[in-house]
């Protein structure tokens, strides 16, 4: 039997001891983004500062979870040090199936460890160990011991931070089973801050599947259309990095800390390079029949000894754009190489990469000098960046301390904000024009999975305002209902409205079901809501001059359509986080 309420695991770090909570809202707040931002309604410190310790890490998967194929992420939520505003962060690996096998709903995690501990969780267990010894530890070398000390099946997940979340950078990642992340806006900073190196959730329990026909004949249609359709194959294939020759052959390949668009040398990194000459093997996160995970292998040679080492590391599109194009790195293994050291510091590839693409300008053009970056960096140098990731990573100095708390506020104090490619974080592998920048810059999650803003410009040629803004909050609305469940985002072909309501009613969500679409829009209200309360303002957000230069297919980007789009956007959020009635829950 499901249960109509959620089960939340509240853990006070101070005390070593937690509560299991049960709330109700299951039919107003559905589950994932969702329950988050009713979580955070309930434990969040709008007016305190991201590290204060009573400031809740939130954990929250969806009443679809387990149940069927691509329901397989998790929704981490917090006030992020990035901008001390209240976020989301998606992750997938085990961790949602190992909190359904673990038989809760969410996870509460608040308070400060008095040592650098991990915490375990289970279906009967609580436990917080002292683990001092391995705090400075990169995140790789932290996962195999974690491994070691928490023995467990298949249902075991492992989160955990390196040197960057303990430094409190805001572009840590909170690292899932090796290669997965939630990658964005500073989570693993949060643990750093509540003296968290590991989380451990053991799914030792089972959960009943629903009785009767209906469910397993829906299971089985659902996954059908996962394995027959072509999203299957593509991205399981080549994968998310097929859209970087896509990209570059538009001109819409942010390139060279977007001084470009366009390259004939992206070909060295293209996906179909990545597949051809780096591919070891996919993998999957637990549930999917997708596997569209790809990992590569990167060689290092001992000379003393005469033998190698290979290191297996994951790629996709979006870290080959930050690690590769935008620092002009143009070989498959060096970029490989880069991406082993980010990880090793458990830094957000996309930020690090992004922010260092702008120190290199910088040092172009003498805003920064040696004196700050240690390292005569230079585009193209993967070498140099490799060891500006470890930099970065452990807040060598007073510039990559401010660097790690963001490419803005380095510029601001350095100077060069006119080449920061930020769009309200460091932006992400689309320079598809101006619907796509606007998106993300004034994006819940300041992601480019926020809304299909980089599909819009590809569709549409002429400028139209209420268009494009319209699109944007339907599009918002339909990713927040699946971020309720909580699907990956890839299976958005295959989940819509009315598949997702079926699902929901065989398993018995039957008042979830009957008002999805109102629910969708609840959801959306009660995250822009969170959001306001903790400090943003979209009239406040400001577009780079960079991305102002640049040249795309479609020709100059359009500085007055914009504008136009900012404003609208904007009022379009204040107007759905105002709206009248539909937030009770
Ligand atoms: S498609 Fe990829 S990211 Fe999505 S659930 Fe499957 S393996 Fe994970």
């Amino acid at each position: 039997m499901i249960r109509d309420h959620f089960r939340i695991l509240s853990v006070d770090l101070a005390a070593g001891r937690g509560v299991i909570e049960n709330l109700q809202g299951r039919d107003t707040v559905a589950g994932g983004s969702g329950l988050a931002a009713m979580l955070f309604e309930k434990y969040g410190r709008p007016g305190q500062p991201w590290d204060d310790p009573e400031q809740p890490l939130i954990f929250a998967i969806g009443p679809l979870t387990g149940y069927f194929p691509l329901m397989s992420k998790t929704v981490c939520a917090f006030k992020s040090p990035y901008h001390d505003q209240y976020a989301e962060s998606h992750g997938g690996g085990r961790s949602a199936l190992s909190l359904r096998f673990a038989d809760f709903d969410g996870l509460v995690i608040r308070g400060k460890a008095p040592t650098p501990s991990c915490l375990s969780i289970g279906s009967r267990h609580l436990d917080l160990k002292d683990v001092h010894y391995l705090w400075g530890m990169d995140l790789l070398k932290t996962g195999k011991m974690l491994r070691r000390m928490y023995k467990g099946s298949g249902h075991r997940s492992i989160l955990r931070i390196g040197p960057a979340g303990e430094n409190l950078s805001a572009m840590a990642c909170i690292n899932v089973d090796t290669y997965r992340h939630f990658g964005r806006l500073g989570c693993g900073a949060v643990m750093g801050a509540k003296n968290l190196k590991g989380i451990v959730i053991m799914g030792d329990g089972t959960f009943p599947l629903p009785e009767g026909k209906d469910y397993p004949r829906l299971f089985a249609e659902v996954h059908r259309k996962m394995t027959d359709t072509d999203m299957m194959e593509k991205y399981h294939n080549v994968g998310t990095p097929i859209n970087m020759a896509v990209l570059n052959g538009i001109r819409a390949l942010p390139i060279r800390n977007l001084q470009k668009t366009t390259d004939p040398a992206m070909e060295g990194i293209s996906g179909e390079t990545f597949a051809r000459d780096t591919l070891l093997r996919n993998a999957a996160c637990a549930g999917c029949p997708v596997g569209c995970i790809h990992i590569g292998f990167v060689r290092e040679r001992f000379m003393e000894e005469n033998r190698y080492l290979y290191r297996q590391v994951s790629y996709d599109h979006e870290p080959i754009f930050a690690a590769g194009a935008m620092l002009q790195v143009t070989d498959a293994f060096s970029v490989l190489s880069l991406l082993d050291a980010v990880e090793r510091e458990g830094l957000d590839v996309m930020s690090a990469g992004v922010a260092l693409a702008w120190a290199t300008e910088a040092l172009e053009k003498g805003v920064l000098s040696t004196r700050e970056t240690l390292l005569p960096f230079q585009f193209g140098d993967a070498k140099a960046y490799i060891e500006a990731v470890h930099h970065l990573g452990a807040a060598s100095n007073d510039f990559y301390r401010l660097l790690a708390q963001g490419t803005s506020r380095a510029a601001g104090h350095y100077g060069g904000g006119d080449f920061a490619c930020v769009l309200g974080q460091e932006m992400a592998g689309y320079a598809t024009g101006e619907v796509f920048f606007i998106s993300q810059a004034l994006g819940f999650r300041h992601s480019h999975l926020d809304a299909g803003g980089y599909s819009y410009d590809q569709k549409s040629k002429e400028p139209d305002v209420d268009g494009a803004v319209k699109f944007l909050v339907q599009d918002e609305r339909a990713r927040v209902l699946l971020t309720s469940m909580v699907s990956c985002l890839f299976a958005r072909g295959v989940y819509g409205e009315e598949i997702l309501s079926d699902c929901l009613r065989s398993v018995g969500y039957t008042n979830l079901a009957e008002g999805i679409g109102r629910v969708a829009g609840t959801i959306q209200k009660l995250r822009w809501r969170a959001r306001l309360a903790t400090g943003f303002d979209p009239c406040a957000v400001s577009i780079p001059q960079r991305f102002l230069e640049i040249e795309t297919w479609k020709g100059k980007l359009d500085e007055a359509y914009l504008a136009a789009l900012k404003t609208a956007y904007g009022a379009a959020i204040l107007g759905i986080a105002g709206g009248e009635g539909e937030s009770d829950h």
